[in-house]
């Protein structure tokens, strides 16, 4: 479809994060409605080379029903727009608008889901994406749950020149804090387990496993000292659930399994099996209403739910 920017008609901010504002818009031309992340090129070769990650992750993973879809994009001399598929939500959203936890098997979908989306980035194209937290994680509303925001994702061959790209602390495994041989980064993917670890205890139990922390390195100390976060004992959770974290959040990512051993988890076999209907939990679980496009719950992406 040739387009041009001035075919789009802003509806209201979706979200925010690092790298740029996201907007729902109206394609004057097919009256569709999309999402364009809208990104400020500002010279800096950091924040350049976040958008052309983010672009070239988002092109060429057509192919994965796990990963927000392209429509195209522009690109002028100030800005780079991303026009992607409108989703519904992302998880740190919905949990603040739900303020209780999601129901384990809407987090087994999501799982399986993002498992998938880890799994497909790195065989496919040796991606590791490095972000992974809630507010990555985003829902539309037929129920398909889709992984976003490729800035730091880095490529495994020459990831070396990327480790100054952090993620947001609050999600990052052990050996990212605290390299066993700083000389010689080892960005293995299993750090992305972890932080998939994280995310999950997150939005099962509502609040995020570090509580009470006032700063970064708060939170980092505490990952590094203390025993890693599980889902709570008086809580009713499966078994599988139970054993399927305590395998993603081992401290040690040696022995953290890597994406075909989870894919072969009892905890995703079921819900490789198991139809749930993500669809209808979602429109019966929030509120309608009366204007989204209008509504500001903001989006704080760098900061987890529950941790101020
Ligand atoms: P950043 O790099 O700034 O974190 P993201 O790509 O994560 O950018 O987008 C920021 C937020 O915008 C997300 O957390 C989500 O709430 C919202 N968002 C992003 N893409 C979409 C989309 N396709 N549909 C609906 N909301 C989106
Ligand atoms: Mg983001």
């Amino acid at each position: 479809y040739e387009s041009d920017m001035s075919d789009l008609k802003e509806l209201g901010e979706l979200g925010f994060g690092t790298s740029g504002h996201v907007f729902k818009m109206l394609h004057v031309p097919s009256q569709e409605v999309i999402a364009v992340k809208q990104m400020r090129r500002s010279g800096n070769p950091e924040e350049n080379k976040r958008i052309a990650m983010d672009l070239e992750v988002v092109l060429k993973s057509h192919d994965c029903p796990y990963i927000v879809q392209c429509l195209g994009c522009f690109i002028t001399q100030a800005e780079v727009w991303i026009c992607m598929e409108l989703m519904s939500t992302c998880f740190d959203k919905l949990l603040k608008r739900l303020s209780s936890p999601i129901p384990e098997p809407i987090v087994g979908k999501v799982t399986l889901a993002t498992v998938r989306a880890l799994h497909y980035l790195k065989e496919n194209h040796d991606v590791i994406h490095r972000d992974v937290k809630p507010s990555n994680i985003l829902l539309d509303n037929r129920g398909n749950v889709k992984l976003c925001d490729f800035g730091i994702s880095g490529h495994l061959i020459n990831s070396k020149a990327n480790t100054k790209n952090a993620g947001c602390t609050a999600y990052l495994a052990p050996e990212r804090i605290n390299p066993p041989d700083p000389t010689k980064p080892t960005y293995d993917i299993r750090a992305d387990v972890w932080s998939l670890g994280i995310t999950l205890v997150e939005l099962a139990t509502s609040v995020f496993p570090y509580p009470g922390c006032n700063s970064d390195f708060e939170v980092l100390s505490r990952v590094l000292q203390e025993d890693p976060p599980s889902l709570p004992p008086d809580k009713d959770f499966s078994q599988e659930f139970r054993d399927f974290i305590k395998d993603c959040l081992l401290k040690d990512y040696r022995v953290r399994p890597k994406y075909r051993a989870l894919l072969e988890h009892a905890f995703l076999k079921r819900y490789m099996e198991e139809n749930v209907d993500v669809s209808n939990w979602y429109t019966h679980c929030v509120p309608v209403s009366p204007s989204p496009a209008f509504r500001s719950d903001g989006d704080s992406s760098n900061t987890p739910s529950g941790h101020h």
